[in-house]
């Protein structure tokens, strides 16, 4: 299937209660393509009067009594299924326009990002009727059971590295359980999200379920998550803003559900399939640019396979097809923005300060956009920049290990606890140090997979709550027990 080399853009206004508005003083700001830096559209910029339009439009939705909450649970699975088939029906333009708007590659866009925002809305339409409460055996005359109910407005908050994959996987499972949504997108890729609001509404969506107020995190995303009717506030993003919202959540004692940034580790020991381990651990940094939360980015080598290792992986990384992400063959595009960018490149320069051998690129290329060439640094030992702090660019560290024991807790050694991995045949390893690792999800011989029906997040300063999987529909319920009082025990 072939991009659309240059997608239109067809909603750049705000969208709230199932309508596209300008903002109220008409503010707007531009958003760009990465690849070219060149300016796509104008897209409206909502203040704090746009945020509490939308805050009210899905607080009105939410109401007992109103369309939404009368709603059977099967008809909200059944919209939701629709706007899965709408999804599909136009995923080769929302995969060229996120791909304009983000600079990720078509194929990966078209591989993994639109499949996975497709099942995740798929998987939420199947549970929103089959999760419920249940009776319980109680002590004394009563009858008593419990019912999952909606928590309220859902403030998501996004990041820009998989815009319209993040965006489904919290209003997925917001809406399966009946609440309403505010989404606030990155202020670098706000495209995709609304023209997925322009599908919720084609799919059925009454008013003010679904809404999206574009903006900047300052002006649009701080209102919306000190706004007193938003109940739950779901971020994926740095620990420096996650923390902020934790704090302003504790201030009025919100919901939060918090996905946050990663140092994950992947361990190779000396029995594994190195040609699949060199494979799957490069792919697993640079993939998305290396702005992937989850990337594989500490690839702890055993000292006997060391050099082979980092000659196999700069091997691999010299093919990798750098280019215009709307290009089907290519398979690295640009950072997303200047900003991002500079910070890659100055760890990088880091990297070479510090003492860590560059194998293998760390140059820009071009001048126009925001390319960094695939980076590989060998002999990186852990207290270096390059091996503690979130790069978020397409740069893979290297690091040399003699044993189990010192490798397990090297690994460890983070504040992070999003992924961690480890290739071996042997099984009494592979249990024994997966249950060891502190992280949310532990690959064995592969690197995130899972898919949809599996749980992911943080331990430590990584996150907060799960998201994939019926675990991923708890932070949008509240359990409520009813108990009543009986003549008689039953
Ligand atoms: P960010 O600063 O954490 O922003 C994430 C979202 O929060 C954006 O929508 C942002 O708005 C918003 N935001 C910022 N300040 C806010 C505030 N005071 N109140 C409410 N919302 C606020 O992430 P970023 O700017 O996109 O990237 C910075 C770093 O975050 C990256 O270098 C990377 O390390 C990390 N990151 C992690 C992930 C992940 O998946 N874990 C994803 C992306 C980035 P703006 O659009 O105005 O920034
Ligand atoms: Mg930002």
């Amino acid at each position: 299937m072939s991009a659309i080399k240059n997608p239109e853009v067809k909603f750049t206004q705000l969208f709230i209660n199932n309508e596209f508005v300008n903002s109220v003083d008409g503010k707007t700001f531009d958003t760009i393509n990465p690849a070219t830096g060149q300016k796509l559209a104008a897209v409206q910029e909502a203040g704090v009067r746009d945020v509490d339009l939308a805050v009210q439009a899905a607080d009105e939705a939410f109401k007992f009594g109103s369309p939404y909450r009368q709603m059977d649970a099967t008809k909200r699975a059944a919209l939701l299924f629709k706007l899965a088939d709408l999804m599909e029906r136009d995923k080769v333009y929302l995969a060229s326009l996120e791909c304009t708007n983000n600079g990720k590659p078509f194929k990966f866009a078209m591989e993994d990002d639109l499949p996975t925002a497709i099942g995740v809305v798929r998987f939420y339409a199947g549970a929103a009727d089959k999760v419920g409460g249940s009776v319980l055996p109680s002590d004394g005359k009563m009858f008593a059971y419990t019912r999952y109910e909606p928590v309220g407005v859902v403030a998501a908050i996004l990041p820009w590295n998989y815009p319209i994959e993040i965006t489904c996987v919290k209003i997925a499972p917001a809406i399966a359980m009946g609440n309403t949504v505010v989404i606030k997108p990155a202020e670098q890729t706000p495209l995709t999200a609304l023209y997925l609001a322009h599908l919720a509404r084609e799919a059925g969506f009454p008013p003010g379920v679904l809404n999206v107020v574009t903006g900047f995190g300052p002006t649009t995303g701080q209102p919306l998550i000190e706004h007193p009717k938003v109940s739950l506030i779901a971020f994926t993003g740095s620990t420096e803003v996650g923390s902020l919202i934790q704090r302003e959540a504790a201030r009025c004692i919100k919901r939060v559900s918090l996905e946050l940034g990663g140092k994950s580790p992947l361990i190779i020991f000396p029995d594994a399939d190195l040609d699949k381990a060199v494979r799957v651990a490069h792919l697993n940094c640079v993939i998305n640019q290396g702005q992937c939360c989850v990337a594989a980015t500490r690839t702890f080598v055993h000292e006997s396979i060391y050099d082979q290792f980092v000659a196999k992986t700069v091997e691999l990384a010299r093919k990798r097809v750098v280019g215009n992400p709307l290009d089907e063959q290519v398979d690295h595009g640009p950072q997303i923005d200047e900003e991002q960018f500079n910070k890659v490149m100055t760890l990088i320069d880091s990297g070479i300060e510090q003492g860590a051998k560059l194998e293998l690129g760390g140059k820009r290329i071009g001048q126009t956009g925001f390319f960094v060439e695939p980076t590989v640094f060998s002999n990186v030992t852990d207290e270096m920049d390059i091996a503690k702090k979130e790069i978020f660019g397409p740069v893979q560290q290297i690091l040399k290990f003699k044993d189990k024991e010192e490798v397990i807790e090297r690994a460890n050694k983070t504040n992070y606890g999003l992924g961690a991995g480890l290739f071996t045949k042997d099984l009494n390893t592979a249990i024994e140090v997966s249950s060891r690792l502190n992280a949310g999800q532990v690959y064995v011989n592969q690197w995130l997979i899972g898919g949809v029906q599996v749980p992911f997040g943080g331990f430590k300063q990584s996150g907060i709550g799960r998201e994939f999987g019926l675990e991923g529909l708890r932070q949008y319920c509240e359990v409520k027990s009813v108990i009543i009082d009986m003549p008689v025990k039953i």
